[in-house]
């Protein structure tokens, strides 16, 4: 009985200090500035802090793997489902329960078993020059893989994961062959070796070394918020394209979040995810970061409005990680450098 006694005495000393300071341990893969003021109204609204760290995603899931179970994180925030995806078949997640906000997202933007899900949406369209004409029509990715285009289309490295998503994404929905074949094509059709971030195939296409480009919108809208009058004009000289309207849809990504494994904090973790799934936070999303709401009820931002309504792709997410492997080699065949 004295034993007994002994043990929850010290229990109690030792848990009470930690409930008193409520707290949730976040590795983000995403910038600082691009969500730590939002995290701040979360602490002010419910007086639990947050410890970032930031770093990149990978280096982040292999310190999530070597910290085992004494792991302090309790949420791994990606930009890309890739990395979600490599975290949950790393052992190195757990199901998130359900809420109301988690259930309104729409099914092919969560893991099917609920280890992680969407907080924002990233679309990867074309940009074509709007500062001169261009001759030739494009509707599709595959209108670029065919002879108009030769010569004439920008876009960063396949060993970029937003690259290695969407032809993920291709490869589900049209299958190994089609996808190996538009490849094989679409590579013959590059103004020049992939080099540089998707800012600099915006900045290509402006500058006349290639006609269209592929890149993701909130760099695009990042360049038309900016203060620098060059980039806002380099940003002006393009126009976006949805690709694949009449048929698949245009591709999109996800910036998720995903509960750690061993979260120690998983009660503060579960509000931590509702609160940035609230109407405010996914407009944070939208306006700050120019990333679309995951939630489909959520009004756009005006700069994200004037790149106008898209249909994107139903495809579900969890399968670009699942095809991540096959995508880099079909990239790597068609000498996608
Ligand atoms: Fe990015």
């Amino acid at each position: 009985m004295k034993n007994l006694l002994t043990s929850v005495c010290l229990t109690l000393s030792l848990v009470s200090p930690l409930a008193l300071a409520e707290q949730v341990n976040l590795y983000s893969a995403r910038k600082e500035a691009l969500i730590k003021p939002l995290l701040d109204k979360f602490t002010q609204q419910t007086g639990i802090s947050v410890n970032l760290v930031t770093g990149k995603a990978d280096n982040l899931i292999t310190r999530l793997k070597s910290e085992g179970r004494f792991s302090p994180a309790d949420l791994l925030l990606t930009t890309d489902v890739g990395r979600l995806y490599r975290a949950k078949q790393q052992g190195l997640t757990q199901v998130i329960s359900s809420s109301d906000k988690a259930d309104a997202i729409p099914v092919n933007f969560r893991d099917t078993e609920g280890h992680w899900l969407g907080l924002s949406l990233r679309a990867r369209p074309i940009m074509i020059a709007n500062n001169r004409k261009v001759d030739g029509d494009v509707a599709s990715l595959e209108d670029l893989a065919t002879d108009t285009w030769k010569g004439r289309v920008c876009i960063r490295s396949s060993s970029n994961i937003y690259n290695q998503s969407m032809v993920a994404a291709m490869l589900s929905q049209v299958g190994e062959e089609q996808t190996q074949n538009w490849a094989n094509r679409f590579v013959k059709n590059f103004a020049r070796p992939p080099q540089g971030g998707d800012r600099d195939q915006i900045k290509a296409v402006a500058a006349g070394q290639c006609d269209v480009a592929i890149a993701n919108t909130y760099y695009l809208a990042g360049m038309l918020s900016s203060e620098d009058e060059t980039q806002i004009a380099q940003a002006k000289a393009v126009k976006v394209i949805w690709p694949n309207q009449a048929d698949r849809g245009s591709h999109v990504n996800i910036s998720g979040v995903a509960l750690a494994k061993n979260a120690p904090n998983k009660a503060a973790a579960r509000k931590l995810i509702d609160f940035l799934l609230t109407e405010e936070s996914q407009a944070w999303y939208a306006n700050t970061n120019h990333e679309y709401p995951v939630l489909p009820n959520v009004e756009w931002s005006p700069l994200l409005q004037s790149f106008g309504q898209f249909k994107a792709e139903s495809v579900v997410l969890s399968q670009l990680g699942e095809l991540n492997p096959l995508s880099v080699r079909v990239m790597d065949k068609a000498g996608w450098k």
